[in-house]
C-alpha cells in the first residue's frame, strides 16, 4: 500500500500530527490499524462505500485500504553534513513512496520555533535543501564508481550522463521530481539511487484553528510550493478530533468551517499526487478495499489480490458502485444489464466493484 514519510523541522507538529493520525478513535472503532515501530503507523483508509457494500451483502468484516505514515524525525539545518542525517533516517525516506513535508504556520509563543521566527518559505527552503544535499551525496558517490566502470564498459556511458546531469541539477539546488517533471531529465537510470528530491512531496501546512478557513492564506500557501499538492491542518484539532467518535467529530470539523479531517484531506492527495484509485471486493465474508495505479488493467487489479489471480485471469465482472447501490443488489444490476463482464485489456477505475474468475 501507500507509504507516506512525515518530515519537517523540529517543533512544527509532526509528531502531533502522527500520533493523531495513528490513534485515531473513529478508526479504531471500525478499522484495524497497527503501529509496528513508535514511528511507523498503519492506518485504515475512511472509505464510506465500503460500510455501504458491508450492508448490502451482510459482511462480517470490513477490510480498508491501508496507508503507512513513518514519522521521520532527524532534519534540521546542516543535518546532511553533520550527524543529523543517519541511516536510519534515511532507509525510513527512501522506503517511502511520497515525502510529507509539514511546516509550521501556527503562531503559538509557547512553542519555540527553532530558528527564532515563523516563516513558512524559509523552513521549506531548508528542508528541501537537506533533502536535496542528501541527494547529492548519494549521486557523487555513484559517480565515482560509476566513472571508473564506465573507462571499461562502454554500454554504461548513457547511465553515467544521466548522473552527470542528475548532479548538476541538484548541485543548481533543484530537485529531482521538478526536473523529470519538466521533461529535463530522464529518471530511468536514477531509480536504483531512491533519491529523495525524486519523491513526489505533499506540504501539510500547520495552520492556528481559526485559521482553518481562511481562503486568503490557503492560497498564498498554495502558491509557495505549486505544482506539488497542499494540505492545510491543524495538528491540535486533529488530535482532538482522533479521541472522539464519527459525529461529535464531523461537529467539531463543521464548527472551524470543516468537511474533512486532515487524514482524509492526506489520504485524498496522497492518492492524486501518486496516481492511485481504489477498487472494491464484496461479499458475505468481507467488503475490502483494494489500492491499485490509474490506468492499472483488469489483471493487475487480480495480483494486488494474489499474484496467482494475476496468472490465471480469465475475467472479471465489474459494476460501478454507484449503479450497484442504485440497482440495490447485484442480481438486481446484472438484471438491468449494468453487470459487465472484462476482459484482459480492461483498464480499472476508481470505485468498480469486482468480481474475478481465474484458472489457478
Ligand atoms: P515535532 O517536533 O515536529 O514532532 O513537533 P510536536 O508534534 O512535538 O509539537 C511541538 C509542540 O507544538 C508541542 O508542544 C505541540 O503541542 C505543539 N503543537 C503542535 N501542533 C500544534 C498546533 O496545531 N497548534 C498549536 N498551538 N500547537 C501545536
Amino acid at each position: 500500500g501507500l507509504s507516506i514519510g512525515i518530515v519537517g523541522l523540529p517543533n512544527v507538529g509532526k509528531s502531533t500530527l502522527f500520533n493523531a493520525l495513528t490513534q485515531n478513535e473513529v478508526l479504531a472503532a471500525n478499522y484495524p490499524f497497527a503501529t509496528i515501530e513508535p514511528n511507523v503507523g498503519v492506518v485504515a483508509v475512511p472509505d464510506p462505500r465500503l460500510d455501504s457494500l458491508a450492508s448490502l451483502y451482510s459482511s462480517k468484516e470490513i477490510v480498508s485500504a491501508m496507508v503507512t505514515f513513518v514519522d521521520i524525525a532527524g532534519i534540521v539545518k546542516g543535518a546532511s553534513v553533520g550527524e543529523g542525517l543517519g541511516n536510519k533516517f534515511l532507509a525510513s525516506i527512501r522506503e517511502s513512496d511520497a515525502i510529507c513535508q509539514v511546516v509550521r504556520v501556527f503562531s503559538d509563543p509557547d512553542v519555540i520555533h527553532v530558528n527564532g521566527e515563523i516563516s513558512p518559505s524559509s523552513d521549506i527552503e531548508t528542508i528541501n535543501t537537506e533533502l536535496i544535499l542528501a541527494d547529492l551525496q548519494t549521486v557523487e558517490n555513484r559517480l565515482v564508481k560509476l566513472a571508473k566502470e564506465a573507462r571499461k564498459r562502454p554500454e554504461l556511458a548513457q547511465a553515467l550522463s544521466a548522473l552527470e546531469k542528475a548532479h548538476e541539477i541538484l548541485n543548481s539546488g533543484n530537485t529531482i521530481a521538478g526536473a523529470v517533471g519538466s521533461g529535463k531529465l530522464d529518471a530511468t537510470f536514477l531509480n536504483d539511487l531512491h533519491l529523495l528530491s525524486a519523491k513526489p512531496f505533499i506540504y501539510v501546512f500547520n495552520v492556528d484553528e481559526d485559521a482553518l478557513s481562511d481562503l486568503e492564506l490557503r492560497a498564498r500557501l498554495a502558491a509557495m510550493v505549486a505544482p506539488a499538492e497542499i494540505v492545510v491542518l491543524c495538528a491540535k484539532i486533529e488530535a482532538e478530533l482522533s479521541l472522539l467518535d464519527k459525529d461529535d467529530a464531523a461537529e467539531l470539523l463543521a464548527s472551524f468551517g470543516q468537511v474533512e479531517s486532515g487524514l482524509v484531506q492526506l489520504v485524498h492527495v496522497g492518492f492524486r499526487t501518486l496516481g492511485l484509485q481504489t477498487f472494491l471486493t464484496a461479499g458475505p465474508k468481507e467488503s475490502r478495499a483494494w489500492t491499485i495505479h490509474i490506468g492499472d488493467t483488469a489483471p493487475q487489479a487480480a495480483g494486488t489480490i494474489h499474484t496467482d489471480f494475476e496468472r490465471g485471469f480469465i475475467k472479471a465482472e465489474v459494476v460501478s458502485f454507484e449503479d450497484l447501490m442504485e440497482a440495490g443488489s447485484i442480481a438486481a444490476v446484472r438484471s438491468l444489464g449494468k453487470a459487465r463482464i472484462e476482459g484482459k485489456e480492461y483498464i480499472m477505475r476508481d470505485g468498480d466493484v469486482v468480481e474475478f474468475r481465474f484458472n489457478v
